[in-house]
């Protein structure tokens, strides 16, 4: 689901010179965003580390678009740290979403499509293996394993189960809209005007 490059190896910049700073590689993360400042991913939402955020702006792969006030030196440079950065080059996001455990529970909003249970989760054939139901987008749904157990190897008609939902194909945009739903514990405030509405509105 990740769409960040990983930024390669650069010569003549040592990350390492950096670290000499008391900040540790888990502080300061900065939020990247794609260059239509959108952000690259919102779940799990596209954070570099300071150092890998440092390292794009001397590779001039990005802008910066907000600071921390913190300030990060090495022997001869001098620097506020990148609190969110804007890639350059655009990353196409039109690509279809990899069929995986996550992308699916994702798409269903990580809950059972029959009780809404969060708990538990596991895959159900809607249509059971037996019946020639297949591993794909359009027959596999997240479900409790409660829920799992009871249908057993029917179809949710012969078990009188309703689904909330039907499973389907989803594209890039609908699981991105799904991921704004789940908002990472710690945003710094300098985010909040590329992200989560809700969010924003709620703190203003
Ligand atoms: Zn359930």
């Amino acid at each position: 689901m990740s769409v960040i490059e990983p930024i390669i190896d650069a010569p003549g910049i040592d990350p390492q010179e950096f670290s000499k700073d008391t900040l540790g590689s888990g502080a300061c993360p900065c939020l990247i965003l794609n260059a239509d400042y959108q952000p690259l991913s919102y779940f799990p939402l596209s954070l570099w580390s300071w150092q890998d955020a440092v390292k794009a702006v001397f590779l001039d792969r990005v802008n910066v678009v907000d600071h921390y006030d913190r300030t990060v030196r090495s022997a001869n440079f001098e620097m506020l740290l990148p609190s969110v950065v804007a890639l350059k080059d655009y990353v196409a996001q039109n690509r279809t979403p990899a069929f995986t455990r996550f992308n699916l529970f994702l798409r269903d909003g990580f809950q059972c499509v029959y009780c809404s249970s969060p708990d538990e989760l596991t895959f159900d054939h809607v249509v059971p293996r037996r019946l020639g139901g297949k591993t794909s987008w359009t027959n596999i749904s997240a479900a409790c394993s409660k829920c799992n157990l009871k249908k057993g190897g029917r179809t949710p008609k012969e078990a009188g189960m309703n689904l909330n939902s039907k499973p389907y194909k989803p594209t890039m945009h609908q699981l991105q809209a799904q991921g704004r739903k789940f908002p990472p514990n710690h945003l710094h405030e300098s985010w909040l005007d590329y992200l989560y509405w809700d969010v924003e509105l709620k703190s203003s």
